[in-house]
C-alpha cells in the first residue's frame, strides 16, 4: 500500500504543498509559495508546479510512493470534473486541475472546495471529532461556513447550502463580491473591516493603521497590532463586524440548532479577542433553547485545514 498522498491548498494569496502521511495525517514536508501577483490560469499552473517540483526535490520521496494529489481550491468547483470554476482571488476560470496534475505527474488528482476541506478536517480530526450537529464557520479575507447533520456534510439540493457569508443582513447594504447587496460578507469578513477603515480614513479619520501597512493591504496582523494599541477606528470596524457577525451566528443557530460551533479563519485565529467577543455576543442574541448546550470551539487544523482537509476529503468521499 502507497504511504502518502499529497494535499495542495490553493487560496487567494498562497499556495500550500505538502507530503501528508496516510496513517497520521502527519505533515511530513511543505512548501508554501506566496501568489499574491500571480493571477489568471497560467500563472496559477506555473506556480503550482514549481510548489510541487520543490515538494518531490525536498522530500526525496517517489512519485510511486504517492497515492493521490489532493486539491483544496478557494472558490466555486466542480467535484466529480475536478475543475475550479472560479477562483476567489486568484483570477482562475475554468480551470481543469484534475486533467492537468494527472498528465503531468500520473498521479490520481481530486479536487474540493476550501470550506468543505477544512470542515471535514475539523469533523474527522479536530474540534468536531465528538459531536453530531455542528457548524463550522471560517472568518478570513471572505467567510465560508459548512454545515454538518448527523456527522455528515449537508451539501443542498444544488450544493451551495451553507453560504453563512451570504445572509443578507441590510436589505439596502454594501455590495459583496457574490453580486448581491447587504450580505455578511460586505461587514464582517477581513477584507469588509478594510475596506471599512479605508473609508474611513478618506474622510480624513486617523489611524495608526496606515502607519503600519505602508500602504499594502491591511491584514490581519495589522489590525491586531491596532486592536492592541487601543486605536480607535479599528475597534469601531472590529466592534461593527463582530456585531453583525453574532447576529448571524445567533439566527444560524436559532434555525439550526447545532450542538457544536467551530470558528476558524484568520480573524479567528489570530486575533483571540475577535473570536471570545463573537462568542460571547451570539450566546446574548439567539434564543435560550438554541444556546442552552451548544458548544464553541476554535477550529484546530489552522494552517494545515486545507491540505489535510483535502486528504481527508478524499477519504471522505471515498473517491478512488
Ligand atoms: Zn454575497
Amino acid at each position: 500500500m502507497k504511504k502518502y498522498d499529497i494535499g495542495i491548498d490553493l487560496g487567494g494569496t498562497k499556495v500550500l504543498c505538502a507530503i501528508v502521511e496516510k496513517e497520521s495525517h502527519k505533515v511530513l514536508f511543505e512548501v508554501k509559495k506566496k501568489t499574491k501577483k500571480e493571477k489568471g490560469n497560467k500563472k496559477i499552473i506555473q506556480k503550482l508546479f514549481e510548489a510541487l517540483d520543490e515538494l518531490f526535490d525536498i522530500s526525496n520521496i517517489k512519485k510511486e510512493d504517492i497515492e493521490s494529489i489532493s486539491i483544496a481550491a478557494a472558490g466555486q468547483i466542480n467535484r466529480k470534473e475536478g475543475i475550479l470554476l472560479n477562483g476567489c482571488n486568484s483570477g482562475v476560470k475554468d480551470l481543469n486541475l484534475k486533467e492537468i496534475f494527472e498528465e503531468k505527474y500520473n498521479i490520481k488528482t481530486n479536487l474540493f472546495n476550501d470550506v468543505e476541506a477544512a470542515s471535514i478536517a475539523e469533523l474527522m480530526l479536530g474540534a468536531g471529532v465528538d459531536n453530531k450537529n455542528i457548524l463550522c464557520i471560517f472568518i478570513g479575507t471572505g467567510i465560508g461556513s459548512s454545515i454538518v447533520i448527523d456527522r455528515k456534510i449537508y451539501h443542498g439540493s444544488t450544493g451551495c447550502a451553507g453560504e453563512i457569508g451570504h445572509t443578507i443582513i441590510d436589505k439596502n447594504g454594501r455590495a459583496c463580491a457574490c453580486g448581491g447587496f447587504g450580505c455578511l460578507e460586505a461587514y464582517a469578513s477581513r477584507s469588509a473591516i478594510e475596506a471599512r477603515i479605508q473609508g474611513l480614513v478618506k474622510k480624513g479619520k486617523k489611524t495608526i493603521i496606515t502607519e503600519l501597512n505602508d500602504k499594502q493591504n491591511i491584514s490581519t496582523k495589522h489590525i491586531k497590532t491596532a486592536l492592541d494599541a487601543h486605536d480607535e477606528v479599528t475597534m469601531m470596524c472590529v466592534g461593527e463586524a463582530i456585531e453583525y457577525l453574532s447576529c448571524a451566528i445567533a439566527s444560524a443557530l436559532n434555525f439550526l440548532n447545532p450542538d457544536l460551533v467551530i470558528l476558524g479563519g484568520g480573524l479567528i485565529q489570530g486575533i483571540d479577542e475577535f473570536y471570545l467577543k463573537t462568542v460571547k455576543l451570539t450566546k446574548t442574541k439567539a434564543l435560550p433553547l438554541a444556546v442552552e448546550h451548544v458548544e464553541f470551539k476554535k477550529a484546530l487544523l489552522g494552517d494545515y485545514s486545507g491540505v489535510v482537509g483535502a486528504v481527508l476529503a478524499k477519504d471522505y468521499y471515498n473517491v478512488k
